[in-house]
């Protein structure tokens, strides 16, 4: 069974301070002025559960049809911390070229994320490259992986400066410890930043 782990799309979710909000305006409605009901949407390319291409902090770089498919599916590796101490990442297995961060459960569902989430310290990132040379995406239940002291995206640079895709606003509240397959694929918008996506885990018997 697929496990949905995206956030809704709707006018109240959360969004990053400063980015566009979500939008859908009906243009054609079915019975009243057309054959076809028919949205036009508003968002950006950091709506609800994304996606980060290199592009987004280093202009110039690799967008996300630059980027291979096989990141953003395959097997994946859920670690559920309580606090970013290093410590936790010794279960983390070495071969695990997908890892979901379980640090907020529910958080990105719920409009004040920004007042009480876990970002990723740095050293945690440093750690998590270190250890699995071989990720190719790194994702995380809030709704940016960055903490929200820093100014510097210091943990944003270290992923995309190595072309690893960042995940961003997922709901893992349901979801244990333990090796999924992860479907998380973002549109084929053609040389842009970012992307939403829907993504989704399968339970795997037993270890990659
Ligand atoms: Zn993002």
């Amino acid at each position: 069974m697929w496990l949905d782990i995206s956030i809704d799309f709707q006018p109240a979710m959360p969004i990053y301070p400063g980015d566009p909000v979500f939008k859908a305006t009906a243009v054609k409605i079915g019975d009243l002025n057309s054959r076809v009901t028919l949205h036009q949407l508003e968002l950006g390319t950091h709506t609800g559960t994304h996606v980060d291409a290199p592009e987004h902090v280093f202009p110039g770089t690799k967008t996300i049809t630059d980027l291979p498919i096989e990141a953003f599916i395959g097997p994946c590796f859920v670690l559920d911390v309580k606090t970013f101490s290093l410590n936790e990442l010794k279960r983390l297995p070495p071969k695990a070229e997908r890892v979901l961060i379980k640090a907020n459960n529910n958080l990105p569902e719920n409009s004040s994320w920004l007042e009480s989430y876990q970002g990723m310290p740095p050293e945690f990132a440093a750690q998590i490259i270190k250890q699995n040379p071989l990720v190719l995406l790194v994702g995380i239940d809030a709704m940016s992986i960055e903490e929200k002291s820093r100014s510097v995206l210091e943990t944003h640079q270290l992923f995309l400066a190595r072309d690893i895709v960042i995940l961003e606003g997922l709901n893992l509240s349901k979801i244990v410890e333990g090796w999924y397959d992860l479907s998380a694929l973002p549109l084929k918008l053609k040389n842009l930043d970012g992307s939403p996506v829907r993504a989704m885990l399968k339970k795997r018997d037993g270890e990659v």
